[in-house]
């Protein structure tokens, strides 16, 4: 029997006697009946810990998706004491020389996680962490966060978004998703960050987001009614079981709700087969949210990440 038609027969099978043309549409169609592994991992915190490779090989991952944090943040308890709700910026407390050089050691540490991941034999899809030297202006304008006055007046922070965003570019089996998408397979991805806190709603910046993000989706509905959409962001949707700040935390947020309103939003209107994040250590799990598997896979920091297998519109999700 000859390769056509074999092709011609798949072709029957799968939609009677309409002929599809395009190879690259008969894999898409063919994919359908593949399952999907997906790596989950997050929060590295500066490492990327030898025992993945040999989960990747044992398990035959087929993409190793990540919610970010890459950087380690080494400065996490000066920060908490004397900057977090205070408006005070780190330079102002430890000088602007030391922070340059601190910076600079957070950057190298979160090259070297991306370095091992870009030698991975199957791609890397990812998004920024709050931690990744980056603004907070996805879900917040400046000037309008309790504490935080204005936009920094030195040059060196003013462009501190660009520094390891910029880093990722030369990394080309990584691929930066936020307010993007991503196709791999009968797989959409699509991405935002959320941040680090709830948002406010009211900022511009909420509200670019929120309609960046729905475009998306909308032009996916629309577009690959068969494949499925898979939801990525730093951090958890708002008001669930995983976005509780635990006990130990600083006083200000402690035992308060502090996932993003902005993935809320989306996930109540979309309703994506699945939504991946994490940034809230402590509240690791799995929550329904009507259609929508919401999985809060903790930090590969602490040595949690979580297998996902996809098929079809069934997910199965094995946290470890
Ligand atoms: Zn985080």
């Amino acid at each position: 029997m000859g390769v056509s038609s074999i092709n011609y027969n798949i072709r029957s099978f799968l939609l009677g006697k309409e002929v599809i043309s395009s190879p690259k549409k008969i894999f898409k169609v063919l994919y359908i009946f593949c399952i999907m592994k997906l790596l989950v991992v997050g929060d590295f915190h500066g490492e990327l810990p030898s025992f993945i490779e040999r989960i990747m090989k044992k398990e035959k991952i087929d993409l190793v998706v990540s919610n970010g944090d890459y950087l380690p943040f080494h400065y996490r308890k000066i920060w908490f004491k004397y900057c977090y709700g205070t408006g005070l910026e780190l330079w102002e407390v430890i000088g602007k020389k030391n922070y340059q050089r601190l910076i600079d050691r957070e950057l190298r540490e979160g090259e070297n996680v991306l370095k091992k991941l870009n030698k991975l034999s199957v791609p890397v899809i990812t998004v920024l962490g709050n931690a990744d030297y980056s603004d907070p202006d996805d879900v917040a304008d400046y000037g309008i966060l309790p504490g935080q006055i204005e936009k920094s007046s030195w040059n060196f922070e003013k462009n501190r978004k660009d520094y390891f965003a910029n880093l990722i570019k030369k990394y080309k089996n990584i691929h930066r998703i936020d307010y993007k998408s991503f196709s791999y397979r009968n797989l959409v991805f699509i991405g935002a960050r959320g941040h680090s806190y709830p948002g406010i709603e009211e900022s511009n910046a909420f509200s670019r987001s929120l309609k960046i993000l729905s475009m998306l989706f909308k032009k996916f509905s629309k577009e690959n009614k068969s494949g499925e959409v898979i939801f990525l962001s730093h951090n958890v949707p708002y008001k669930t079981k995983l976005d509780k700040i635990g006990m130990k935390a600083n006083k200000l947020v402690r035992g308060k709700h502090y996932g993003s309103k902005l993935v809320r939003k989306i996930i109540d209107k979309f309703q994506p087969v699945l939504h991946i994040g994490g940034h809230i250590h402590e509240s690791r799990g799995v929550q329904k949210l009507r259609k929508t598997l919401c999985l809060n896979l903790g930090a590969l920091h602490d040595k949690h990440y979580s297998i996902v297998e996809i098929d079809n519109r069934k997910v199965k999700v094995r946290m470890r």
